[in-house]
């Protein structure tokens, strides 16, 4: 396990006078604090006693119906039973990884992919093999590809993780042909697919897709989180998992925290009874919609000559790719100096990729500081052209 390089560099980032395009961090800002702020007494007032006890590892039951109609919205149909809570999808990432890698074994991703989930990967020293994309998803012959690679070589593949909605870091949204070749190539070799999609309901246009999990039951561990449309900060998020992989997962779960936190599922619990959650989704999407929009624009308006950038129908991110030459990395410091921060694309590959590359990502800033923040990366890039 490593610190990131670039991570001296956000501690600059993080001063008021930057626009920041680098965290992915939800605007929670734009939830109504005081009806929270009720649910919370009333959770203390009502269910004090349960709320300050142990629970149990898999999680509150009556939280996990609630997340099964929650997965309704994305067309899934699943009984409590089959769900685990976990500590945001982060921890459902960690427990699957422990319970399937041994060191060396391949794990397959898109290429670029989340960054955390490969340094999961790599903290359980897997062999982690990336699989091209383009703009409708992760390419199904690169994927067959690698896949007979790794029996050529002798290696098991445990798994193959993709993001398939506006995808962390590109964007991108996998089609549904793609996700039906997906899901008949990985069965056809016996790989599990593990299917990570906290930012599905935020969909700003574009018609939904099915999930790869309706296509693929059996095979395919869905995970799921409320960080992106309720609050990471209460760290809700599940996996829904065939039976014998579920087990093992409890089973992780248990040596490596006993229970969930209960009283933050009781007051998520109460959430879902109370609070109308789904105007609150609509409410964040009209607005990350007017932010995503707003980056649209300016990098059309802005961005010089030989520079390219994904048009996402969700999520929180953009892709954008330099003109030939320009290294994303190198120039970041410039950047800052020009008082705004990106995440440069090499963090999102294991093999040192993607250094024309950087995230930048709209769900933070106002429109106002995401357009003032294009402003200054356009000066950095001319400045790296000699412009
Ligand atoms: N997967 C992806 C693709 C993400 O972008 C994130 C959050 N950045 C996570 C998983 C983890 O989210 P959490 O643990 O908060 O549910």
């Amino acid at each position: 396990m490593v610190a990131s390089e670039v991570r001296a560099l956000f501690a600059v980032a993080s001063r008021p006078e930057v626009v920041s395009l680098a965290g992915g961090m939800p605007n929670v800002a734009a939830l109504p604090l005081e009806p929270l702020g009720e649910l919370v007494k009333d959770v203390v007032a009502e269910e004090g006693a349960a709320a300050l006890q142990y629970g149990s590892a898999q999680g509150d039951p009556v939280l996990r119906e609630q997340l099964c109609e929650y997965m309704k919205l994305e067309g899934i149909h699943a009984a409590p039973d089959d769900v685990i809570v976990t500590v945001g999808s982060q921890q459902a990432l960690d427990l699957i990884t422990r319970v399937f890698v041994d060191p060396g074994d391949v794990v397959l991703t898109e290429a670029p992919t989340y960054v955390t989930a490969i340094n999961t990967f790599t903290a359980f020293q897997a062999d982690i093999r990336h699989v091209g994309m383009d703009e409708q998803g992760v390419v199904p012959e690169e994927l067959e590809e690698a896949l007979v690679r790794a029996e050529l070589d002798g290696r098991p593949v445990k798994f193959f993780y993709t993001i398939p909605n506006f995808q962390n870091p590109a964007g991108i949204t996998m089609s549904a042909a793609r996700r039906t070749a997906v899901v008949e190539t990985c069965r056809r070799h016996g790989v599990l697919i593990i299917e990570d999609n906290p930012y599905g309901l935020l969909r700003y246009d574009g018609e939904p897709q099915p999930t790869l999990y309706s296509q693929g039951e059996g095979n395919v561990v869905y995970l799921g989180s409320l960080s992106k449309t309720l609050s990471p900060g209460l760290r809700i998020g599940w996996a829904l998992a065939p039976a014998a992989v579920r087990a093992k997962l409890v089973l992780a779960a248990e040596s490596a925290m006993l229970s969930h936190s209960t009283f933050n599922q009781l007051v998520v619990r109460r959430y879902f009874r109370k609070f109308p959650w789904k105007e609150q989704i609509k409410a964040f999407n009209g607005m990350y919609s007017e932010r995503r929009d707003a980056m649209l624009s300016a990098l059309t308006a802005m961005m010089p000559q030989g520079c390219t950038w994904t048009r996402p129908e969700g999520g929180f991110f953009v892709w954008a790719t330099l003109p030939e030459g320009i290294d994303a990395k190198a120039m970041l410091p410039r950047a800052v100096t020009e008082r705004v921060a990106y995440v440069p694309g090499t963090g999102f590959y294991a093999d040192g990729r993607g250094r024309q590359s950087m995230r930048l990502s709209f769900c933070y800033p106002t429109p106002e500081q995401i357009r003032e923040g294009v402003r200054r990366l356009v000066g950095a890039i001319e400045g790296e052209l000699d412009l």
